[in-house]
Parts: structure tokens; C-alpha cells; sequence
């Protein structure tokens, strides 16, 4: 038996037990840790409440996770209440498979002025992740900046111009309903460096905009480019600039009646954010770009775009583990086609960087599981450890509080008891408060 610990239990610690599993068979016992006492990470906290399809990706989670040879255990925070060390030590080999949950700082004069976000802290609080449940964001002004121009940003406006109605069917948190739903919003700028040739924009999520019931995305006909260059696009991307086209052809006359505006300004590269003596956010002050060899060329031309709420939405960073050699710059575990060291490995997103979609993690989950058996084929990692039963020891020993795949099913039928009429469950947004629900 070997014996393999996953810590993270989002999309890349599903796929490689998984992997694991369809590897070794019986001959394989997987503990996949998470430092929440719920599983499935970015599913759980990152995928937009409204977005339920997405989230059904969990079903087949479970499957692995019922399997005979694979524990959940979760609300333990490797690297603060277990050791890298220790864990090298209990296990044959050692996934992090931990994502990049914080946000790319922005870098420049003004980040740190109230109602900056980042988009962790503020896709966190609409989805209860505990680290963000408190962020209370500002929406009483009248705009808000959204940068970026990502699905993540996507995301953002969105959720920041749907009406409380929209909401039906969806996970979103009862502190976020409340909040968006007396939110005075009138103006969302999605500000990108560069021009509609170069968003990241999915079409299926972009096409999602034009269905707003009191919002209308808005795009300026001279900034698109001529539509003959269109053909020279990827096919997807294609898709998404068509997407542009029709915003950009939106009649005003149907804006009339409509509260919120959702701008596209693009060729706009963000400079300096602008506070009132408060230290509150009041604006953003862009620089006028133009595109050359694909990159963003300033020109010299400034203004500023008002902004009583700013979410910036350029990326996420792995967050560093003490002992696991981190690459500071890429801002992910430094690693070799997912080795770190010898019997440590890294997956997904902290192997990477922040991108693909939640599928992409599957292959990245069979590779790693590839890395490991190779190196154990030939023996570059040798030995056998105690894996369960010797964290089990640890953990008595350290007085941890583990909850178990049980404890995750129990905590998930209390908040689908206490869901709103039209909503598939409420989330409890504090640790404490999953953990009483876990022996309720
Ligand atoms: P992303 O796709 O990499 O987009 C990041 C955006 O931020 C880009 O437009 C980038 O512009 C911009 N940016 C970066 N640094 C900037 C700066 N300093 N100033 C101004 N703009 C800056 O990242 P993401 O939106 O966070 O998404 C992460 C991954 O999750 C992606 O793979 C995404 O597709 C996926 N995701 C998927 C879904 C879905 O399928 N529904 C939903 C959410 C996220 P440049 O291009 O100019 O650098």
C-alpha cells in the first residue's frame, strides 16, 4: 500500500485522487486535506453562485471522495497545524494541489484606499468563503470600476448588476443578497488595457451580459477593430468579439429604461487610484493606450474614471507554505513539470498559474499522478510510510479538530435545510459555525 496525501480539495485534488485511484486501485489510500472543515474549493467559493451548472462538477468529486480508499480531512491548515516535514514523513508522496486563492497586488499608488478589492476578497464575500464573509463592501455609490478583463471580471459585473430576482436558483450568500440588493449602482466600467482583440473573455460567459434585466453592456463602435480582422481570431475568441459587435450596436433608445450601464472602456491602462480625505476611493486615473505587437502602448493621454467601489480582477498568486520552495515572481510553488522536491509535487493551479477552466485540472491531475509513478518506477522516491493511520496519531497528539467526508455531509444538509425558498442551500460563512453544524 502506498499512501498519498492531496492537500486542497478543490478541482486538482478531485482529479488527481481520481487519477490516483484509476492508477493503484486498492493499492493506494489518499487523504486529501483541506484547512476548511467543507470541501471542494474553488467550486465552493471561486465559481459564481449563479453559475449552478458549473458547480454540479461536484457530484462526481464525491464519487472519488466515497471511495473505500480515499478520506477527506478537513480544518487542518498544512503548514500551520501540520509541517510540510511531517507530512513528507506520514506519506509517500505529497500533492499541493492548493490553487492561487490570493490576489495579484495592483500595484500602484492608491491600492491600499477603501473599497479597493481585490477579486479573492470580493468573489469571496458573495460566496461565503469565511476568510471574506466580514469584507463588507461599500455599494452605496453610484460606480463602480471593474479591471481586468477576464471571466473573472466577468463574473464581477455581473453579479454586481443582477437584480435580487436574478439571484433565484443561485448559492449566493444572504449577507450578499442584502447587501447588492439596496446597492445603488448606475455605472459599471470594465476597464481593459488592451483592446477587444485581446480579452480573455469567454463567449458563453460574455454573451451573459446582454440578458441583464436592468442593466445593458455598453461598447464604443470606434473601439472595435475593422471586422475583416476578426477572421484572423480563434475561433472562441472570434466568438466573443461578435459578442462586442452586437453591445457596440445596442440601440440607446433601449437603454431608457435601464439602471445600470456595464461600459467596456478599453485601451485604458490603470495608473493611480483616487481617495477623499476619508482614504475612500473616489476614482481611477487611466492611461490611454494603443496595441502594438499585441502589448499595451501608453500614449501619454490621461483621465479619470469615477469610482466609489473598485474590484480588481488581474489574477490570483499561490499563497507560499513554509518548507515548499515558492517562485515569487510566477507567484506558484516553484516546480518541474509539477515536481518540487523529491516525493512533493504540485498540481493545478499551483503548479501553473491561474488559468484553464475547472476541466483543464483533470489532465493536470492525471499528469502529476504520472510525475509520481514514474518516480516511483524508478525509485527515485523509495520507502514505506505510515500515511492514515500515522496522521491520525498526529492529530490526537496536536489536539486537531478533523472533520471527516461524514462531518462535510452532515454540515451540507443543514445548509440545505436552512436555504432560502428559491436556493439550493445556504452556506455557513464562519468556521465555527460549520463545525457546530458538523455535530448538530
Ligand atoms: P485572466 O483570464 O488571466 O484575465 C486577467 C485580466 O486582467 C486580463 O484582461 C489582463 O489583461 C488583466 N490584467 C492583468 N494585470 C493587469 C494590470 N496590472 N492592469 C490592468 N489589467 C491587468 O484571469 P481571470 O479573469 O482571473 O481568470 C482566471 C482563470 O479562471 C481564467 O482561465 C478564466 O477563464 C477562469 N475562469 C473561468 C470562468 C468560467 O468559465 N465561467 C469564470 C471565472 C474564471 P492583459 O491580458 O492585458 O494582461
Amino acid at each position: 500500500m502506498r499512501h498519498i496525501a492531496i492537500v486542497g480539495s478543490g478541482p486538482a485534488g478531485y482529479y488527481s485522487a481520481e487519477a490516483a485511484l484509476k492508477r493503484w486501485g486498492d493499492q493506494v489510500a489518499i487523504d486529501v486535506f483541506d484547512k476548511l472543515p467543507v470541501p471542494y474549493g474553488l467550486i465552493r467559493s471561486g465559481v459564481a453562485p449563479d453559475h449552478q451548472s458549473i458547480k454540479a462538477v461536484t457530484r462526481r468529486y464525491e464519487q472519488t471522495a466515497l471511495s473505500a480508499n480515499v478520506r477527506f480531512v478537513g480544518h487542518v491548515a498544512i503548514g500551520q497545524d501540520v509541517s510540510i516535514a511531517e507530512l513528507s514523513q506520514l506519506y509517500d508522496a505529497v500533492v499541493l494541489a492548493t490553487g492561487a486563492p490570493r490576489d495579484r497586488p495592483l500595484d500602484m499608488p492608491g491600492e491600499h484606499l477603501g473599497n479597493v478589492l481585490g477579486s479573492a476578497a470580493f468573489v469571496g464575500w458573495y460566496n461565503g468563503h469565511p476568510q471574506f464573509a466580514q469584507l463588507d463592501p461599500d455599494l452605496h455609490g453610484t460606480d463602480a470600476v471593474v479591471i481586468g478583463m477576464g471571466n473573472v471580471a466577468l463574473d464581477v459585473a455581473r453579479i454586481l448588476a443582477k437584480t435580487r430576482a436574478e439571484f433565484a436558483g443561485s448559492d449566493i450568500v444572504g449577507h450578499a443578497l442584502d447587501a447588492l440588493g439596496s446597492s445603488r449602482l448606475q455605472r459599471i466600467t470594465i476597464v481593459g488595457r488592451r483592446g477587444p482583440h485581446q480579452i480573455m473573455m469567454t463567449p458563453k460567459e460574455l454573451g451573459e451580459l446582454a440578458h441583464l434585466a436592468r442593466g445593458a453592456p455598453r461598447v464604443d463602435p470606434a473601439d472595435l477593430p475593422e471586422i475583416g480582422e476578426d477572421a484572423l481570431l480563434e475561433p472562441g475568441l472570434r466568438k466573443s468579439v461578435n459578442h462586442l459587435r452586437a453591445f457596440a450596436a445596442i440601440p440607446e433608445h433601449t437603454r431608457a429604461d435601464l439602471e445600470i450601464d456595464v461600459a467596456f472602456d478599453f485601451f485604458a491602462s490603470p495608473k493611480r487610484l483616487i481617495g477623499d480625505v476619508a482614504g475612500k476611493v473616489t476614482g481611477i486615473e487611466v492611461e490611454r493606450t494603443t496595441v502594438m505587437a499585441g502589448r499595451a502602448v501608453g500614449t501619454g493621454e490621461t483621465y479619470v474614471i469615477p469610482a466609489g467601489l473598485v474590484v480588481a480582477c488581474i489574477g490570483y498568486q499561490t499563497s507560499p507554505i513554509a518548507g515548499v520552495p515558492f517562485d515569487e515572481r510566477a507567484g506558484r510553488f516553484a516546480n518541474h513539470e509539477g515536481r518540487v522536491l523529491p516525493g512533493l509535487y504540485c498540481v493545478g493551479w499551483a503548479q501553473h498559474g491561474p488559468s484553464g477552466t475547472i476541466g483543464t485540472n483533470r489532465p493536470d491531475g492525471f499528469g502529476v499522478i504520472e510525475r509520481i509513478a514514474e518516480d516511483w518506477e524508478t525509485g527515485a522516491v523509495t520507502g514505506r510510510k505510515a500515511g492514515s493511520a500515522g496522521f491520525d496519531a498526529l492529530a490526537r497528539e496536536r489536539g486537531l479538530n478533523v472533520m471527516t467526508f461524514d462531518d462535510w455531509k452532515t454540515i451540507e444538509q443543514a445548509e440545505t435545510a436552512r436555504a432560502r425558498d428559491d436556493a439550493p442551500r445556504e452556506k455557513f460563512v464562519d468556521i465555527a459555525a460549520m463545525i457546530a453544524a458538523s455535530s448538530a
